[in-house]
């Protein structure tokens, strides 16, 4: 990639991130690139979409990335959107967890999952955003997110039936009926 297309590159990623926040205009190029090198920070940037002031703060002191971050190997995709949407959810919820031993159930039926996968290649670092390992199955291939996270999230749930137990999903909790 020469470098006019680096820097359109970069650009397309920025306004890819600001979408995905929820904020109007591209992200500083400090902001990309200190999510990308620091998780903890990507994080905190998702689960404060839609509070301007949290936002704001976070935009304007991100802190100092330790490395360059491949901004190449970056894009994004309507799993990543969901993803940050399930954190979005959580945020407005207080941050409430499972207790242990649901985690733990709930884990256990993601492992024995067909729908968990890796990460997408080309965007295990946008799914870092999300909590999720770059590596192995540890995302949800139905909504886009790092079960690790997801399972814990009291706010969330699995969207794929359960095989063998009509009326259940696949952690076991009732299926909302549809209006
Ligand atoms: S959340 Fe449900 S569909 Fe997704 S990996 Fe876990 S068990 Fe499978």
């Amino acid at each position: 990639v020469n470098e006019t297309g680096t820097a359109a590159s970069l650009e397309r990623q920025c306004e890819e991130m600001a979408a995905i926040l929820g904020v109007g205009g591209p992200v500083r190029e400090e902001v990309l690139r200190a999510a990308l090198a620091d998780p903890t920070y990507a994080q905190h940037l998702l689960v404060c979409r839609g509070d301007d002031e949290f936002l704001g703060q976070l935009m304007a002191n991100p802190p100092r990335a330790q490395e360059p971050a491949d901004a190449g190997a970056i894009g994004t995709g309507a799993l990543l959107r969901r993803a940050a949407e399930s954190l979005a959810r959580w945020a407005a919820t207080g941050f409430s967890g499972v207790p242990q031993e649901r985690y733990q159930a709930r884990l256990e039926s993601c492992a024995a999952c067909p729908h968990l996968q890796a990460p997408p290649g080309r965007r295990a670092a946008l799914y870092a955003l999300a909590g999720a390992h770059a590596h192995d199955r540890s995302v949800c291939g139905r909504c886009g997110c790092g079960v690790a996270a997801k399972a814990r999230r009291a706010s969330d749930t699995c969207p794929e039936p359960h095989p063998e137990r009509p009326g259940l999903n696949r952690w076991g909790d009732p299926i909302p009926a549809t209006s």
